[in-house]
């Protein structure tokens, strides 16, 4: 079998979930869209579900799979509906659903449900990407109410710029909600990772966590709070066959890399087509048996390599980590010019092994 692999700590996961409810003192719905961000969302919603709020997701067809795996906690639709007919599925299913537009409070009112709905009232505060405009947030939540299909509404509203320490924008868009949501007295949701890490003086009745479930930080340089995550995923593989290469020859499609001594070089079974990062330079961190080493070479689709030249001990089936709990995943994300979130969604053909 392949060697390539990515292992995905449940415990750890378990961990961070409890720090965002820790940081936040609200009820939290773990983000576990887009497959879990990479990690599986069946399995990590089975492992949180004993102690989970709840759960979000992007879209009907997320929520469907949870539920057909026996997922029976509360489920938010984080992007609403698309089209008016998912109403019945999601009165079905007893789905929660963000609304963000008019044309959803029109289908509300003119749907035909079972049970009242609890709905999620977006606020576009400032990001300016979905959400109801502040003139017409108030009508909105009232015309809600009185459509008498809907037993719960929570007011909610997404940061721009929570990762950013110092942004002024988190306090502006901040007071954009609360002059929006005033006279109300509903829950409020506003926090995703890097507000439920760093913005403490944000009110949250619930917070809405994605990569810090998965133990990788949302903030470029280190961070206090983001220090105590722990790493969910190891994705590894091994070294599948060595070369030992004098000074100026090259490495790999392109020529990208030219030795400059006598060196050793580890080819690894992973690519771009497993979602390791195309472009992650020469540099880039990688353990082998726990030493640290390097990324040479250009990453092609089912191999990279690396430099053994200071590792006499690594050699054939030596054991590489490409991210996990030595090599943290937002370093490699940053030397490839990438985030976390993306590189752990573009994992694809790696089995995910569960501890
Ligand atoms: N809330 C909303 C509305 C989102 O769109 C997302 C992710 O995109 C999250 C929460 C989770 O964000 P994060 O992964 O930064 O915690």
């Amino acid at each position: 079998m392949r060697p390539a692999r990515a292992l995905i700590d449940l415990d750890a996961m378990r961990h961070n979930y409890q720090l965002a409810r820790e940081l936040s003192g609200a009820r939290a719905l773990a983000v576990v869209k887009a497959d879990a961000y990479g990690h599986g969302a069946v399995r990590c919603a089975q492992a949180l579900e004993s102690e989970a709020d709840g759960f979000a997701v992007a879209c009907i067809e997320e929520a469907l799979a949870l539920r057909e795996a026996g997922i029976r906690a509360p489920i938010l639709l984080l992007e609403g509906f698309f089209e008016a007919d998912e109403l019945a599925l999601i009165d079905q299913h007893e789905l929660w659903c963000v609304i963000h537009a008019q044309w959803q409070i029109e289908a509300i009112e003119q749907a035909q449900v079972g049970k009242p709905l609890t709905l999620w009232l977006k606020l576009d505060s400032g990001m300016h990407r979905v959400g109801l405009h502040p003139a017409e947030y108030q009508n909105a939540y009232r015309r809600l109410l009185a459509s008498g299909k809907v037993s719960k509404i929570v007011l909610m509203s997404h940061f721009a710029r929570a990762d950013e320490p110092e942004c002024e924008r988190t306090a502006e868009q901040l007071a954009v909600f609360q002059q929006a949501r005033e006279g109300l007295s509903a829950e409020v949701s506003l926090r995703n990772s890097p507000a439920v890490l760093g913005w403490p003086q944000v009110p949250s009745d619930w917070v809405r966590p994605g990569i810090m479930l998965y133990g990788a930080t949302p903030f470029e340089l280190a961070q206090e709070q983001a220090a105590r995550l722990r790493p969910v995923m190891t994705l590894e593989s091994k070294v599948i066959s060595v070369r030992e290469l004098p000074p100026g020859e090259p490495v790999g499609y392109g020529a990208r890399f030219v030795c400059e001594r006598p060196t050793r070089v580890g080819v690894v079974a992973m690519g771009y087509a497993d979602g390791y990062p195309r472009h992650a330079p020469s540099g880039t961190p990688v353990m082998v048996d726990g030493q640290p080493t390097r990324l040479i070479g250009r990453v092609s689709m089912d191999m990279l390599t690396v430099d053994l030249t200071d590792l006499p001990q690594a050699g054939l089936g030596s054991r590489v980590e490409l991210w996990g709990k030595q090599v943290l995943a937002s370093d490699v994300a940053m030397a490839a010019g990438s985030i976390p979130y993306q590189i752990f969604c573009n994992l694809r053909r790696v089995p995910l092994l569960y501890l």
